[in-house]
């Protein structure tokens, strides 16, 4: 389906029609149509990583979330300290489904708020003697914890706290690592600083501290797949079916150990581009271990990241690529004759944070549906640039796009699914348009390899084509008659 250029562009006009002069301009930059010019322009218009405007519900987070919540988070075998007041702890509290084996509170942390639960005291005498006696408690009430993180949250660096000599004095003392991270909410403009900073704690504090007893010519790194809803593991059986080894999964279901070792791969590869480039760009530099890109959502882009990630090791690894491939497509072609004439042409906005909103497309073109806008919260350029070639001509892409946008302009394309976050879904329920939780998959999953294409292919279909729809106003109707959405 060919997508209005001219309609397209229009149309965004008149959703930005509605603010004040100043913020006009401003937003007006945070979005671009697809035109053949921007798909090979390589630096388009599009504004990004900067700063949200004040007062306008941005989706975004903070670089806490980035680093606590995305990168460290899923490190289950270490404690994770929610180093300030209660709430950030509180709040992203099992909330992120990175699953890991083991057992919660014995070797796994995961699921667990630890926090040094400042008071009024904290702020004003300062929290690294309180942090010191929790670092003990850690180890008291957790023997098997091999690790602790401390997770800034934003008062931290406000009040002058020392958290890295505590943690280099501590670690001494208790003899494990413990790693500070500087990860404070005020930093930056969204998740992504807290990613970086997240990297380079792994970088400074962990990488290249332990030894692997045997390596081998097929060893890899899995670099920035987070588990959702077993997405790795999902992932990790494809690779080791092919015949590689994959010796440490960044950072879902990932071990301290995993994080030490991973310099000792053949070659790494990343799935999140955008939460943890900075340390495979690290890793071949200082160790030489090339990296490169894949996509796993959908069978085309399995099939095709498949190809390409055997293409890197010998006959062998091709020969059992290939097998692989023939013996999945059967299964694969069935899901599609199946759901994809339930799903074909169906229109799709995509709003999620730095990959998935242009990683999913493959899945969804596979099953015949149109992704007619996608959007990131804290994508950079280099995201755009891969976007833009990946979308349809007539794409609205947007960055940062806020609450009110994003709602006009579902009604306004008239969309048939929405794919976005927890913030966003029942906002769309009530106006009637089905929707997908695009970060949580829902509670379901996985979505990532053949296993995760099953699902994702059911969980389409079951939304949009949920008899539920049929039994609320229609959302033009009562968007027409300004009937409460
Ligand atoms: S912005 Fe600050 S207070 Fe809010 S969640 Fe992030 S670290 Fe916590």
């Amino acid at each position: 389906m060919g997508l209005n250029i001219e309609e397209n562009k229009k149309l965004v006009e008149e959703v930005l029609e509605a603010y004040p002069k100043k913020a006009k301009k401003d937003r007006e930059k945070h979005f671009q149509i697809n035109t053949e010019e921007a798909q090979s322009c390589g630096t388009c218009a599009l504004k990004s990583n900067i700063k949200s405007r004040p007062g306008v519900m941005t989706p975004r987070g903070c670089s806490y979330a980035g680093s606590k919540g995305v990168v460290w988070g899923p490190i289950k075998d270490m404690v994770h300290i929610s180093h300030g007041p209660i709430g950030c702890g509180q709040y992203s509290w099992g909330t992120r489904r990175n699953y890991a084996n083991g057992t919660l509170g014995i070797d796994n942390f995961t699921a667990m708020q630890i926090t040094s639960d400042f008071q009024e005291t904290d702020i004003v005498f300062g929290g690294d003697k309180k942090l010191e006696v929790i670092m003990r408690e850690i180890t008291e009430m957790f023997p098997l914890a091999k690790g602790i993180s401390v997770q800034s949250e934003c008062p931290v660096g406000l009040i002058g706290d020392d958290i890295e000599a505590v943690s280099k004095k501590m670690a001494k003392e208790l003899e494990m690592p413990i790693v500070p991270v500087r990860c404070e909410g005020f930093r930056g403009v969204s998740q992504s600083l807290g990613h970086h900073i997240a990297n380079d704690a792994i970088r400074d504090f962990v990488l290249g501290k332990a030894e692997l007893a045997e390596t081998g010519p097929y060893d890899v790194n899995i670099i920035g797949d987070y588990n959702i809803g077993g997405d790795a593991w999902a992932s990790r059986i494809l690779l080791e079916e092919m015949g590689l080894r994959v010796i440490a999964q960044w950072s879902g279901d990932g071990t301290l150990n995993e994080l030490e070792i991973a310099h000792k791969a053949k070659l790494n590869l990343i799935h999140c581009h955008r939460s943890m480039n900075y340390m495979v760009e690290h890793m071949e530099k200082a160790y030489d271990i090339p990296w490169m890109e894949y996509n796993f959502f959908g069978p085309s882009k399995t099939y095709e990241s498949l190809r390409a990630i055997a293409a890197r090791f010998d006959d062998t690894i091709q020969e059992n690529c290939e097998k692989m491939i023939a013996r999945h497509k059967p299964s694969m072609d069935a899901i599609i004759n199946k759901y994809r004439p339930r799903l074909e042409s169906k229109k799709v906005l995509l709003m999620i944070g730095g990959l998935r909103s242009r990683h999913t497309i493959g899945a969804y073109e596979d099953l015949g549906m149109d992704i007619v806008a996608s959007g990131y919260e804290f994508a950079h350029k280099d995201d755009y640039e891969k976007t833009f070639p990946m979308m349809k001509e007539g794409t609205i892409i947007m960055d940062d796009p806020t609450a009110y946008e994003l709602e006009e302009l579902a009604q306004k394309l008239n969309v048939d699914l929405v794919g976005s976050g927890v913030k966003e879904k029942y906002v769309y329920h009530k106006m009637g348009v089905p929707f997908r939780q695009m970060h949580s998959w829902d509670y379901s999953g996985p979505y990532h390899g053949f296993d995760g294409f099953k699902v994702f292919a059911k969980d389409m279909d079951m939304t949009v084509n949920s008899p539920v729809w049929n039994l609320i106003s229609k959302k033009e109707k009562a968007h027409k008659e300004g009937a409460g959405v």
